[in-house]
């Protein structure tokens, strides 16, 4: 079936990256779905802390168009294989592919698959509209229900990724879980963890987002670091310490102070990348004699893409609240500037 609803005009809007700092919005050719793809219009789409950092330190020399969480409206569609239809909502929980039958594939672990990123939406986020593939209509699209605003729908993929952090962490009621730094990502861990009924602990040199965090179900803040942290934390969990911590921020500080807070046989996942070199002595002496046991959580599966939109269908994560901001292609180049604490995540309508 070939279908559509209103024909694009020819050219659209779209915001390049051409180096730091700098953002253009240019027209260019409205995208040709591949045959057997879709031509999706975008309506909102999250300004992911990843793309900020790009935006703010890119050193590609080439022009990209950035963006990733993408929530559009089918325009046209080109395949009888899947049951969309122009005007349906969708989410783009990835926007790369996954191969589905290699080794990385069938183990739970489609972003490390090696065609994972040969695939992509045209441009890229950032635009008007994106074309997609089958590929992603087949693997990586979620139809949206009507009680999910697109705003709400943009925090799918990072919360996906919160989900497939504290599965691969094994998290369980009761357990006693470090949350470090409240971002986007540490809040929506935060209220994963309230509903989940762990006990969590934030950190955060913020104050402010600190008192944001207990607006969203941190139990303990703290600013501190050091032998005042691990007192602090050892403190509030009968002198053992944590069974996991989630790094959403990462040094060498808050890595050494972990492994003094942690208890004997604790998780620590790496979640985000760190912001300096970590070239730190651990002693695998006392790691192996302590059993702890340290992990990374990169990304998320089809699986996650799905709980997480349950989560935000359902209410129990309010995402709404954490949208603090929205802007248009023109206005994201002056809102990563003028962006601070007080901002939480900013959503772009094209
Ligand atoms: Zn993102
Ligand atoms: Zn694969």
């Amino acid at each position: 079936m070939s279908a559509s609803r209103t024909a694009p005009s020819e050219d659209m809007r779209a915001a390049h990256l051409t180096g730091p700092m700098q953002l253009e919005v240019r027209q260019i050719p409205t995208p040709q779905p591949p045959p057997g793809g879709a031509l999706l219009k975008v309506r909102s789409i999250g300004l992911c802390g990843s793309d900020i950092n790009r935006i703010r330190h890119t050193t590609s020399g080439e022009t990209r168009v950035l963006g990733h969480e993408v929530v559009g409206e089918i325009v046209s569609i080109d395949n009888t294989d899947v049951d969309f239809r122009p005007g349906e909502r969708l989410a783009v929980g990835h926007v790369h592919v996954p191969c589905m039958h290699c080794v990385y594939c069938r183990h739970g672990a489609p972003a490390m698959c090696r065609h994972f990123k040969n695939i992509r939406i045209q441009p890229g986020g950032y635009a008007e509209y994106i074309a997609l593939t089958p590929d992603h209509l087949a693997h990586s699209v979620l139809r949206l229900p009507d009680r999910v605003s697109d705003g709400a729908a943009t925090f799918i993929d990072p919360l996906a990724c919160c989900l497939r952090a504290l599965d691969l962490g094994r998290v369980q009621a009761f357990d006693r879980v470090v949350v470090v730094g409240a971002g986007i990502m540490g809040l929506l861990f935060v209220q994963l963890l309230r509903e989940l009924r762990a006990e969590n602990f934030v950190i955060d040199i913020s104050s402010h987002r600190l008192d944001v965090a207990k607006q969203f179900g941190a139990q303990h803040t703290t600013g501190s670091s050091g032998a005042g942290l691990a007192d602090e934390i050892l403190s509030r969990t009968d002198g053992q310490g944590a069974d996991l911590v989630l790094f959403t921020y990462l040094n060498k500080q808050i890595l050494t102070d972990a492994l003094a807070y942690a208890r004997d046989g604790s998780r620590l996942c790496v979640f985000a990348p760190p912001i300096e070199s970590l070239d730190l002595h651990i002693d695998f002496f006392e790691f192996f004699r302590r059993e702890m046991r340290m992990y990374s959580s990169y990304s998320s599966s089809m699986q996650d893409l799905e709980t997480a939109l349950q989560w935000i269908a359902s209410g129990r994560v309010d995402v709404e609240a954490m949208i603090t901001g929205r802007t248009d292609l023109e206005g994201m180049l002056k809102t990563v500037e003028e962006l601070d604490d007080t901002q939480l995540k900013v959503i772009v309508e094209p």
